[in-house]
């Protein structure tokens, strides 16, 4: 019996998981009556469920399977990891080969300024380092008053109090009195939902002014950082309009804050290109990253440390009163260097860029045609559709906003697609391996679920 099979019946599962288990992200109650979904195996973009059904995994697993599923050479090397060191710590300047080896790879990988990572154990842990860090480097500076972090409402930095706080999640702000005190938001450059009658660029301009107004309204004295992500993802893969990033980069030159590229999905090939920083040409001084640093192997992540903010530390810090049980533990190091490597050797970036990246949007941009769609957008390998009411109004949302695309999710379940819906947007994320088999398999079922979708609507 090949080891996936599964030896239980589907109700038993669901119940032992009802009985036990609290989810993220997740109604518990509804859990509780509809049962969760069980997937027992994994391998390239597909993944079974315990009843054997087969899905293309549209979304990389949480946008972090770059190199698919089931890689032996990663399992290989953590393997080889664990039966000679299983762990250490790098507190108290220890540390061990593998963790030596990833900083170095990804002090080669990632943008000049960077030549320093923190390791931790998740992005959400990175971006409670990014806080702390901005906060610790200002103080190192003399220039302690700048507490404040901007970010962006709707922007995702994980699930911990900073991450949290960070993000501009407002269901997420409500519970747990959140943000914590030093935070402010400004507006998304999200123009599809939220640019009226400015056209994309007038748009774009105006929403990175937005940061602009937001420095000078609390005082530019106090101002740390400004963090957000190159192309927001949980938010509904909000891709900004040209014109945003370089106002953005003029802001955060002309006040001194640092700039926090948050490169959690971005990351790694996400926009073809090692990092979304280098897509739209912006300099971050500091940038979590996780996800596709390991394609979700183990758990790890790490804040990329830029020369500047890494020389006050070596300059004029003490001892960084912060660190993980798990930063840059041995095993997950040695599954991101497998990652890393098999990302090199299979050029899967350079393969976003111009083979599998432009060929998926291509395909994806069309499907704008549906009469369920308002926008098909894509960057790389991450994309999302808009589903409205009425094309002739294209930019008008359902009401109430989310049923829609809730219904749609289900559907794409039902047909073989693993999608995720924000809002009323449907949006995919799949790994960076997809074949042109696969991604047209991906947009048949895309195209599937929009009819289903409109039809159960009629
Ligand atoms: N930052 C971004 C941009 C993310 O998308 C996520 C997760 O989706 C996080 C941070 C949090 O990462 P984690 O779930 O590993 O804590």
């Amino acid at each position: 019996m090949p080891a996936h099979s599964n030896l239980y019946p589907t109700k038993d599962l669901q119940a032992r998981d009802a009985a036990h288990h609290i989810h993220p992200f997740t109604d518990t109650g509804a859990l509780s009556r509809e049962g969760s979904r069980i997937i027992t195996h994994a391998e390239g973009v597909w993944l079974t469920d315990s009843d054997g059904n087969r899905y293309l995994d549209g979304m990389a697993g949480l946008w972090c399977s770059q190199v698919g599923h089931g890689r032996k050479e990663i399992v290989e090397a953590v393997h080889a990891q664990m039966s000679e060191l299983d762990y250490y710590n790098t507190f108290f300047k220890t540390t061990h080969p593998p963790a030596i080896e990833l900083a170095e790879k990804l002090a080669e990988l990632t943008p000049p300024q960077f030549n320093r990572v923190f390791f931790v154990g998740s992005g959400s842990e990175a971006n409670d380092t990014v806080f702390r860090m901005v906060r610790t480097y200002w103080d190192l500076m003399g220039e302690g008053e700048r507490k404040v972090i901007i970010g962006r409402w709707n922007g995702y930095h994980g699930s911990t109090l900073a991450g949290t706080s960070l993000g501009g999640m407002k269901a997420m702000h409500s519970q747990g009195d959140l943000p914590v005190p030093g935070v402010h938001h400004i507006a998304q450059p999200y123009w599809f939902g939220e640019g009226g009658d400015m056209s994309p660029d007038e748009f774009g301009l105006w929403a990175a002014r937005e940061l602009e107004r937001a420095i000078e309204e609390i005082g530019p004295e106090k101002v740390g950082a400004f963090i957000a992500e190159p192309v927001q993802g949980a938010g509904g893969v909000i891709i900004p309009p040209d014109t945003y990033w370089p106002e953005i980069s003029r802001i955060v030159k002309k006040y001194n804050i640092l700039l926090v590229a948050d490169e959690v999905i971005c990351g790694f090939g996400r926009l073809g290109t090692w990092f979304g920083s280098e897509y739209y040409g912006i300099e971050p001084d500091l940038m979590p990253i996780a996800k596709g640093l390991s394609s979700g192997y183990l758990p790890i992540g790490g804040v990329m440390v830029s020369d500047r903010v890494a020389n006050a530390f070596i300059e004029r810090g003490g001892e960084f009163f912060h660190g993980y049980t798990y930063s840059g533990h041995p095993a997950c190091c040695a599954a991101a260097i497998a990652n890393l490597e098999i990302m090199q050797r299979e050029k899967l970036v350079e393969r976003v860029a111009s083979d599998i990246g432009p060929y998926l949007q291509a395909k994806w941009k069309a499907l704008a045609e549906h009469p369920l769609v308002g926008e098909a957008r894509m960057v790389g390998l991450v994309g999302a559709l808009e589903l409205v009411p009425a094309k002739g109004d294209r930019r008008k949302a359902f009401a109430p906003v989310g049923e829609v695309g809730t219904l749609c999710r289900d559907i794409s379940f039902n047909n073989g697609l693993v999608m995720r819906a924000v809002r009323d947007s449907m949006i995919i994320s799949p790994p960076l391996v997809l074949s042109h088999d696969e991604a047209d398999i991906l947009v048949e079922r895309t195209q599937k679920t929009l009819d289903d979708t409109y039809q159960a609507l009629k």
